[in-house]
């Protein structure tokens, strides 16, 4: 199974910014010669200057939100075949900050995957619940319905092409994080529903922790079976945060 360590920047960062965290997180990075995929997200407008200085390097692009139409009238927005002529190789969707202030919803984020699919760039797709769906108990059905909602239209051989980010909502930004045993229960329930679709497709989608994610934490999440790394967002703004990260999953999950 493939671990990832992916970073969410979200609207942070200028272009020097964005120039600078690339390459801290270059020349931190080039002497790990094993360890698990890196991904960086960095806002749209500086994502083409992320695919040039990564070129050749560990590090992949990801965005952090595509439309799920090829070309049109959508003022504001970027297409998949957008990214792809970028050279972006992921792309986040489904992320509970485009849920809660963008409307965004299950049905869209299907589209959107199938859109990400059909150009050939991985979907990084993001479930959770709410922190009153957890104290009703209503976790598990809630992001059952996420998956079913989300990936239920895509034959088999297509969903084993895509990333799922875990990403309890009350634990985003909040400093909360889910206990490795949240965690791990959580992803194993995944993984049992990924199973319905082929055990090809259990076995060969990487499954991601997010939610406050940090170099003190990180050890016990990414310790779990079915916790195959994780999409981070606050500590993937400081290179050496997210450089740990990356160290700590080589070192947890043996790749050597
Ligand atoms: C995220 O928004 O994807 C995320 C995991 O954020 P944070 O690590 O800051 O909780």
């Amino acid at each position: 199974m493939r671990t990832i360590i992916a970073g969410n920047w979200k609207m942070h960062k200028d272009l020097q910014g964005a120039i600078d965290l690339v390459d801290a997180l270059l020349s931190g990075s080039k002497d790990m010669p094993a360890g698990p995929a890196v991904v960086i997200a960095p806002a749209f407008p500086f994502l083409g200057i992320a695919v040039e200085r990564t070129r050749g390097s560990r590090i992949a692009v990801a965005a952090q939100n595509c439309h799920q139409a090829a070309q049109g009238a959508y003022t504001g927005e970027v297409s998949v075949p957008m990214l792809k002529s970028l050279g972006v190789s992921h792309c986040i969707v489904g992320h509970s900050e485009r849920r809660q202030y963008f409307g965004e919803t299950d049905a869209a984020v299907g589209e959107k995957i199938g859109a990400l699919l059909e150009h050939g760039i991985t979907p990084i797709y993001c479930c959770g619940e709410r922190k009153e769906e957890r104290e009703g108990g209503r976790h598990f059905d809630v992001v059952g319905t996420q998956l079913k909602a989300a990936l239920g239209g895509l034959a088999p051989d297509r969903i084993g092409r895509i990333i799922v980010a875990y990403e309890p909502v009350w634990a985003i930004g909040t400093g909360l994080t889910a206990t490795a045993q949240q965690a791990q229960d959580m992803h194993a329930h995944i993984r049992s529903l990924l199973g319905t679709h082929g055990d090809v497709v259990a076995r060969e989608v990487p499954i991601l922790y997010g939610g406050s994610c940090n170099p003190k934490n990180a050890e016990e999440l990414f310790a779990c079976p079915d916790v195959n790394g994780g999409l981070i967002g606050g500590a993937a703004l400081i290179a050496e945060q997210f450089l740990d990260l990356v160290r700590i999953a080589q070192l947890v999950k043996h790749l050597n």
